[in-house]
């Protein structure tokens, strides 16, 4: 299969919604936004041997790719409009194409997006999906913003299932249904996410760990705060400690990542159905951390970090 058959059979399949007046097949999209609203950008990307398996199942890789980018507009308390797609293929291999894009358009009529564009080459197997999303003017949600008394709150499933499946795929332990549905089909929290505005100083999802990213709020904090996080009320991921042990399935939790779960600070008043509140902000000399009154151990690295 050539490129262009490539793009034409599986990219481009017509149907667009009212707001896009321009849609792939052209050199470039075009769009009209809402009135009142602002534009909300993300990019993601995900490389083969790097963030997935280089054998990698074709509706695990549309699920992670189109998952994690639009964790970012969920973060962001955004409602997603838009999607597009920059794919590299090691071979036009239309078997694996074919999955790979009905998942793909699958997701994206579920998560509301709309592809709009993309670009198709070869070369080893990676992903990009640069997500758009829009906001009512001044409503967007940022890592910026806690304050002393904010409670920490997550909302979403549990953690560390992500990071238990990479185990899994080094061979240490065996299959396992739920963490093996948290690594592939993480599930972005849009309409939870777009709830929250208005109601939360601050947000952020958890791609990096759960401790890197609470780091992340103390960072964008106007103030030094410390936050402390209570142990007993973090939502484990099943068969976690069961299999590791308690210590080790904290840390696991903590510092694992790909968990997309929301964390918010939120005002002591709020209390939401949907999430566990599992800490509290306090001023502070120096931003910092505890884990039920600890520090956090010197030898956990603090998260993932995809560059390592
Ligand atoms: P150009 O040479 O102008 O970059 P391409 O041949 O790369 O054009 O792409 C042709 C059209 O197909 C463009 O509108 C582009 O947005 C779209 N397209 C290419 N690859 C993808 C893809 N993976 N998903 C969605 N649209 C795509
Ligand atoms: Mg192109």
């Amino acid at each position: 299969m050539t490129e262009f058959e490539l793009i034409q059979t599986y990219f481009q399949r017509g149907a667009h919604g009212p707001s896009v007046v321009v849609g792939n097949g052209d050199d470039a999209a075009v769009v009209s936004p809402t009135p009142g609203h602002q534009t909300v950008i993300s990019v993601d990307s995900v490389v083969a041997g790097r963030h997935v398996p280089t054998l990698c199942p074709p509706e695990g890789f549309a699920s992670r790719l189109l998952g994690r980018g639009l964790s970012d507009l969920a973060a962001m308390a955004a409602t997603p409009r838009y999607v597009l797609l920059s794919l590299t293929l090691p071979s036009f291999d239309a078997g694996w194409v074919d999955q790979f894009a009905e998942k793909f358009h699958h997701l994206a009529v579920q998560w509301g997006v709309d592809l709009i564009g993309g670009d198709t080459t070869r070369g080893p197997l990676s992903g990009q999906v640069t997500v758009i999303g829009e906001v009512p003017e001044g409503q967007a949600v940022t890592r910026k913003g806690a304050r002393p008394g904010d409670r920490l709150w997550l909302l979403g499933q549990d953690l560390g299932g992500a990071r238990a499946y990479l185990e899994v795929l080094s061979g240490s332990v065996a299959e396992h249904v739920i963490w093996a549905e948290r690594y592939w089909r993480p599930e972005p929290l849009l309409d939870l996410g777009q709830a929250l505005r208005g109601q939360t100083h601050a947000m952020i999802d958890v791609s990096d760990g759960l401790c890197q990213d609470v780091g992340h709020l103390l960072q964008g904090a106007a103030q030094p705060l410390h936050v402390e996080i209570d142990l007993d009320s973090l939502p484990l991921a099943d068969g976690l400690i069961a299999r590791f042990g308690r210590e080790r399935a904290l840390e696991m939790a903590l510092t694992g990542g790909d968990d997309y779960v929301l964390l918010a600070a939120a005002p002591p008043d709020r209390s939401f159905d949907a999430g566990h509140c599992i800490g509290r902000f306090e001023a502070s000399e120096t931003p910092r951390i505890s884990l039920d009154g600890q520090p956090v151990p010197a030898d956990w690295s603090l998260g993932w970090d995809h560059s390592r």
